[in-house]
């Protein structure tokens, strides 16, 4: 029997090694489609491969901070080795590699990018699914291009927090296991304005069925390999999708109208909650529709339908929160021409974005009833909403706030709302009489407050909130970051006593500053 090898924690929790190799593991993408033949290696291009084998980075020396115990508990483990989770081993079952990818960033083509900060550790087998185990900033791989395939303690906080927090809301998401420090010093120069400082290095270790993204495809669609295309296609479908057969024309097309449906429901739950991703190139577009590379995100707070939090995309704000279905409808058709050298009627496709469209209007219809209480929300509903969308931008107002008061209305009185905007003195009360009154009449002074409830969260990660996580984690402190994170673990409940803290509109401080209003992608 083999002796089980126990690690000390730095910060004193005893742990297990041999639970991590105690799992199943396995490496289906890996076994059945072609890679690199070199293990590791400078940064390069790699032509005719879906993956490259790589060594994680051992850190110098690896604390764990976050952890989430119900993500543990799907994967069965215990809080485990944060040497593992921060990369430096390498446990028996695990065959670590990056994927190779491709993507058009911001409308462009930018052929080859690739893990170039993110290595699988490999799949696990659960009772019920088999998820892939993907570490973000355990170091350099070919993918890394000029970059050091570290990530810092702010980005990592915000991928953890936000994707535990999406899974909470009910927006289909990636989500995290871990989160490490790695006691390695990384420099970024956060607002690419000359100012590089070194900061805190660490590793989230992510969660999902797998990180195939729609840039997977493209990269051999445009490297004119229609082999591995279909080779990565049958891996995919075969584990992913195995309702769907792409042998043929009309089976193609099922499956790309699936891929489009979960896609568009994945905006709409965006829309519903205030999210807004802010960097929806090819290559962070999930293939099954979940919400992914958790970078440069915010939430809405002032409902401000052209605002994105990506200060990169600044000028032409292509990924700003109104424009986000059609960015999805772009990206569709964008996957659809990767796969369309393995179709033959090529003009079809514009079915899967007709199928897109109108899925997404579905599901915005669907959100827009249950944010309003409106059963049976009809075609002829939509003039109010138009106008409460149009309302909403009249003065500064605060979505989440706006939107949770609306469900405890008994009357129509723009008093009742007051607290949703950021200045008493500007609120159009006439205005918001006189639609609270349609309103009001609309659900027969009976509105479905119950799914209201469930519909519109009291709680999410608003932008100076994890600001305030991130600062006094810098300086060790994890206490808001627990803390938010179990919030956000039921952000639908009123939880009272958190209530002056957290149910509250962005404080002025928040309105200026880096990290708030302002992000940028150096992660
Ligand atoms: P993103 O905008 O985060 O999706 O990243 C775009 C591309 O840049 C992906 O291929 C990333 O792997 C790569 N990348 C971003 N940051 C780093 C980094 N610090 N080191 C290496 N590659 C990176
Ligand atoms: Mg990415």
């Amino acid at each position: 029997m083999r002796i089980k090898p126990h690690i000390q924690y730095t910060n004193g929790v005893a742990l297990d090694m041999a639970k991590l190799e105690s799992l199943t593991w396995s490496s289906r993408f890996i076994d059945e489609t072609p890679g690199d033949k070199e293990v590791g290696g400078k940064p390069r291009q790699v032509p005719g491969a879906c993956w490259s084998k790589v060594q994680p980075t051992e850190p110098v020396n690896p604390k764990l901070r976050l952890w989430s115990a119900e993500m543990a508990e799907i994967l069965n483990l215990t809080k485990t080795d944060g040497g593992v989770l921060g990369g430096g081993k390498v446990v028996k079952g695990m065959q670590p590699y990056a994927q190779r990818y491709g993507g058009h960033q911001f409308g462009n083509w930018a052929h080859q990018l690739g893990d170039g900060r993110a290595i699988t550790l490999g799949e696990v087998k659960t009772p019920t699914e088999t998820l892939e185990l993907q570490l973000k900033g355990a170091g350099r791989t070919p993918y890394s291009r000029f970059a050091d395939g570290r990530a810092v303690l702010r980005s990592s906080i915000r991928e953890f927090l936000c994707s535990e927090a999406m899974f909470h809301l009910n927006v289909p998401t990636t989500r995290a296991l871990s989160l490490v420090t790695t006691g390695d010093t990384v420099v970024r120069d956060v607002m690419y304005d000359g100012n590089p400082a070194p900061e805190i290095g660490a590793v989230v270790c992510r969660v999902a069925p797998s990180f195939i993204r729609f840039g997977s495809f493209q990269i051999h669609t445009a490297d004119g390999n229609h082999d591995i295309l279909r080779t990565l296609l049958q891996h995919t479908i075969k584990h992913h999708f195995p309702q769907h057969s792409v042998n043929d024309d009309e089976g193609i097309l099922h499956w790309l109208k699936h891929v489009a449906e979960t896609t568009a429901e994945m905006i709409s739950h965006w829309m519903r909650v205030g999210f807004v991703h802010g960097v929806m190139n090819t290559d962070n577009m999930s293939i099954h529709g979940l919400t992914i590379d958790y970078g440069p995100y915010g939430w809405l707070e002032d409902y401000d339908p052209n605002w994105t939090p990506n200060t990169t995309d600044a000028s032409t704000k292509r990924y700003r929160y109104g424009q986000q279905a059609q960015i999805g409808a772009w990206n569709i058709a964008r996957l659809a021409e990767a796969i369309a050298p393995l179709i033959n009627d090529v003009e079809s496709l514009y079915s899967v974005l007709e199928h897109y469209e109108n899925k997404y209007i579905e599901f915005q219809n669907t959100n827009w009833g249950e944010k309003l209480g409106i059963k049976n929300f009809q075609e002829s509903d939509e003039a109010l909403v138009i106008e409460l969308n149009e309302l909403l931008q009249q003065v500064e107002t605060d979505m989440t706030i706006f939107f949770r008061v609306l469900c405890h209305v008994d009357k129509p009185d723009a008093e009742l709302i007051s607290q949703a905007f950021y200045d008493p003195e500007t609120i159009p009360m006439t205005e918001w009489n006189d639609w609270l009154s349609k309103w009001w009449q609309r659900v027969d002074g009976k509105p479905d407050r119950s799914t209201m409830l469930r519909a519109n969260p009291k709680y999410v990660l608003r932008n100076w909130m994890a600001q305030l996580a991130i600062d006094a984690a810098e300086q060790e402190d994890y206490s808001i970051c627990h803390e938010l994170h179990n919030l956000l673990k039921q952000p639908y409940d009123e939880q009272p006593e958190m209530e002056e803290k957290w149910f509250q509109k962005r404080p002025e401080w928040a309105r200026h500053r880096v990290g708030c209003s302002m992000l940028s992608c150096s992660s």
